[in-house]
């Protein structure tokens, strides 16, 4: 079974959490906002999890590690990373706001299962050539592009391949 997600790596590097908490730090004093450890278990727990997760996800992820953190506090939280740039809401057209991470990444296109919501990530070449060319046709310039491929997993496929001979 190839990687569902690109760029793999067990887990961020101590490094890489420390940049992105410095990035998150000198956002929140732009604003006006203090640090607080709540929020810096936030975010460790969403690098960690290296995967698309939804405002209800972290939020159960983050209270394994501490009780006390809210849904709210998770939620505004998740909007401060994206506004510095640590995270970026994916759109996978299911009515769910997810997010991932977009520090150290490169940019990638998504396949999404439209039964459960599974998703995997993959580069295509020739994806950015065709917007390229396609600007270039029109004299556009092109800045950036949106592909997603919708479809049935290989669990779903299975899963009513089952109900349907349960049925019989
Ligand atoms: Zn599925
Ligand atoms: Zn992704």
């Amino acid at each position: 079974m190839p990687e569902k997600r690109v760029d793999d790596q067990p887990s961020p590097s101590h490094d890489m959490l420390a940049e992105a908490q410095h990035i998150l730090h000198e956002h929140l004093t732009q604003l006006g906002l203090k640090r607080s450890s709540q929020r810096d278990t936030i975010l460790r727990a969403f690098l960690e999890a290296r995967n698309h997760l939804s405002t209800e996800e972290l939020h159960a992820l983050t209270k394994n590690q501490d009780p006390a953190i809210g849904y709210t506090t998770v939620y505004r939280t998740l909007k401060l990373f994206v506004q510095c740039g640590l995270a970026a809401e994916v759109e996978f057209h299911d009515g769910v706001a997810r997010y991932e991470q977009r520090l150290n990444r490169r940019s990638h296109h998504h396949m999404i299962c439209t039964q459960c919501g599974d998703s995997v990530e993959f580069f295509s070449p020739e994806i950015e050539e065709l917007e390229h060319r396609i600007g270039e046709k029109f004299n556009y310039v092109t800045s950036q592009h949106s592909f997603q491929i919708y479809c049935t997993c290989e669990a779903c496929q299975k899963q009513s391949r089952d109900s349907v001979a349960n049925a019989q």
